[in-house]
């Protein structure tokens, strides 16, 4: 049985079915540095200080995610993110997926009363890649509010 807060477990579970096996094998090679930011989110998300954040931002990078990216044959980022499309919401992570999105009573997180539709990364994936998968980072939100969310996000990058 899945737990679906433990950030460790809900990556392994994510990742195990990533292919090719050189793009398996440099995910899981992740696994700790995953561990270690879903728990400095943790921390600073009781705080209210995500801002403090800034140094995930754009992980991983230095040498160890150099040759993950080499083994994945392109960027580990793109592939952390992939794992939340493809292998969370469209795979082997469902389970864990469906009961976050139903952990506000099947309600938006967002807004309290529309329903719960989807996931909202409260810090974008785009951004932290290494928060892809992470449950802490992930609440059920409404199209309409996780729609909203985007389109400002957007809006400060264009601006
Ligand atoms: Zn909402």
């Amino acid at each position: 049985m899945v737990k679906p807060t433990d950030a460790g477990t809900v990556y392994d579970v994510c990742t195990a079915t990533a292919r090719p096996s050189a793009v398996r094998t440099a995910l899981q090679g992740l696994k700790e540095t995953v561990v270690k930011a879903a728990a400095a989110y943790e921390v600073a998300a009781a705080q209210q200080a995500q801002h403090t954040l800034n140094h995930l931002k754009h992980q991983p990078d230095g040498e160890s995610a150099a040759k993950a990216a080499k083994a994945a044959k392109g960027s580990i980022n793109e592939e952390l993110k992939k794992t939340y499309v493809n292998r969370m919401v469209g795979g082997a992570g469902r389970t864990v997926y469906d009961k976050l999105r139903g952990s506000c009573y099947g309600l938006c997180a967002l807004c309290g009363h529309g329903a719960a539709d989807t996931l909202d990364h409260q810090l974008p994936k785009d951004s932290f890649p290494l928060l892809s998968v992470v449950p802490v980072n992930l609440v059920p939100a409404c199209f309409r509010c996780n729609h909203q969310k985007k389109e400002r996000a957007g809006a400060d990058a264009r601006g």
